[in-house]
């Protein structure tokens, strides 16, 4: 984990391992301190407030929290009494998306359950996961910290004169997307709509939404982006996560042509320029996701964890990859 700092006020902690749950964490050092992002576990949640820590001058009075994903709230408790900021639909969804006994037990109980054969053969990607996590988290004693202030559309920081904004994306990667744009430093904090050198790993939106964001983020010219996972870039992070979208839906739609299924198609698709990204089998999901729009699904329909995870596995096996997630 590093600091970094992006702009005369603005900082950056970032996983640099850049696997599943290695997500990045934001500070705007005024107006007496603003946090985006808590990080995926207490250990790691603390290594970020020591690494701001050499910056600002004592614990931030606000945390934003750019949607509801686990990794991006789960060191809320440790902020506890500031105001912490989030679109309405993170409080609303945080206590079942974020449930962190899902994660508790995955990870707790992979030895004892999931090595069982019968466990194993069923679900071995399940097994591969909680394995990689394990190496990086603990889950435990972690307690949901729901956002106390929330907002539609827009919400406007004023600190010390400079303006902070909340916009409202979502639905594009998950629901509650939000990016916080900080316009006088040039400075854009994108959250999970782009992800750097990784593969993206979406849930629920469209890819038109995704993309128009995307183009939103481009238009909006910031200098720096720090993006939800991966390291610090320009708006040429947010050219290359469009070029990825538009090649895995052109890739998915000939492929859904052809009567494959998602996870025949993912292990069809050749990984092209991305195949150096972390984790390129997590193509499975943004083919799913495209497989959802033919099939008219809702764009919001419910992820098995469990199947995602086996069929991730199976890519990287097709691809005679070591599985990464
Ligand atoms: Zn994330």
């Amino acid at each position: 984990m590093k600091l970094q700092q992006v702009s005369d006020n603005c900082f950056a902690v970032l996983n640099e391992k850049n696997r599943m749950c290695d997500a990045n964490s934001g500070l705007i050092n005024l107006g007496g301190g603003v946090v985006i992002d808590t990080q995926s576990d207490l250990r790691h949640a603390r290594q970020m407030i020591e690494l701001f820590g050499k910056v600002w001058a004592g614990m931030p009075r606000r945390v934003i929290n750019t949607h509801e994903d686990g990794d991006h709230v789960w060191g809320n408790q440790l902020f506890e009494g500031a105001e912490i900021i989030a679109h309405r639909t993170v409080r609303e969804l945080m206590p079942r998306v974020a449930d962190p006994t899902e994660a508790q037990q995955l990870i707790n109980g992979a030895d004892r359950f999931l090595s069982r054969l019968p466990h194993k053969a069923l679900h071995p990607g399940a097994l591969a996961v909680a394995r990689q996590l394990k190496q990086d988290y603990d889950f435990d004693g972690i307690r949901l910290v729901l956002p106390t202030t929330v907002f539609e559309e827009r919400h406007v920081l004023d600190l010390d004169g400079t303006e902070v904004q909340l916009i409202y994306v979502g639905p594009c990667h998950q629901t509650g997307d939000t990016i916080v744009h900080v316009p006088k430093e040039r400075v854009v904090f994108a959250g999970d709509v782009i992800f750097r050198e990784c593969t993206p790993m979406g849930w629920n939106g469209s890819y038109e939404r995704w993309l128009k964001v995307l183009d939103l983020i481009i238009a909006l010219d910031p200098d720096v982006i720090v993006p939800g996972h991966g390291s610090v870039c320009g708006i040429e992070g947010a050219m290359e996560m469009k070029a990825y979208l538009e090649y895995v839906y052109e890739e998915s739609e000939r492929c859904f042509g052809q009567g494959l299924s998602a996870l025949e198609a993912s292990k069809k698709i050749d990984f092209g320029p991305y195949g150096g990204w972390r984790a390129p089998a997590r193509l499975y999901m943004n083919v799913e996701r495209a497989y959802r729009e033919f099939r008219h699904e809702a764009t919001d329909a419910p992820w098995n964890h469990a199947k995602v995870f086996d069929a991730v596995l199976a890519v990287a096996k097709a691809k005679g990859i070591e599985v990464e997630f």
